[in-house]
This record gives structure tokens, C-alpha cells and sequence, in this order.
């Protein structure tokens, strides 16, 4: 059995989302999606706006979407410094 990552509950009804998107505070779409377990409950609120599971998702989401940029800012860099020296 699979464990919930948004509540860390352990139930058969757990089972991996794949490319779960939700609305942020903007009410956009957001562009990154979220896969992975989660239990129906948890999956089922996090497409209601405004639950403790649509936050958790977003927060997930856009958290993501955060360290993506990161990651292409510092690869970035490294060209950067490379093209330097
Ligand atoms: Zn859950």
C-alpha cells in the first residue's frame, strides 16, 4: 500500500495522480502539475478551492515550479562563470 503524501495516511484508497493541476490565489491554472499518492479524500478536496488539501497542493505545485526555476537560474550561472574563465 501506497502512503498519502498530503496526509501521511497508509489506505487502500491511495494510489498515484498523475499531473494534477489545481487554481492558484489568482484563479489561473497553474502551468506545473503535481503527480504522485494520494488518497481519495486528499485528492477529492484538493479540487475544492480553499481546503487544507488545495493549499497543500498549490503549496506543492508552485514550490516545484519555484526550484525548477532555481535550477535553470544556477545551471544558468554555470555557463556563465564557464564562459569567464
Ligand atoms: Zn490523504
Amino acid at each position: 500500500m501506497l502512503l498519502c503524501e498530503c496526509c501521511g495516511e497508509r489506505t487502500p484508497d491511495v494510489s498515484t495522480r498523475v499531473g494534477l493541476r489545481t487554481i492558484d490565489f489568482a484563479g489561473h491554472r497553474t502551468i506545473n502539475n503535481f503527480s504522485g499518492p494520494l488518497c481519495n479524500t486528499c485528492w477529492s478536496k484538493s479540487r475544492v478551492f480553499g481546503t487544507r488539501e488545495h493549499r497543500w497542493l498549490l503549496e506543492h505545485i508552485e514550490g516545484a515550479a519555484i526550484a525548477d526555476q532555481l535550477g535553470k537560474h544556477s545551471s544558468g550561472l554555470e555557463r556563465h562563470r564557464a564562459r569567464l574563465r
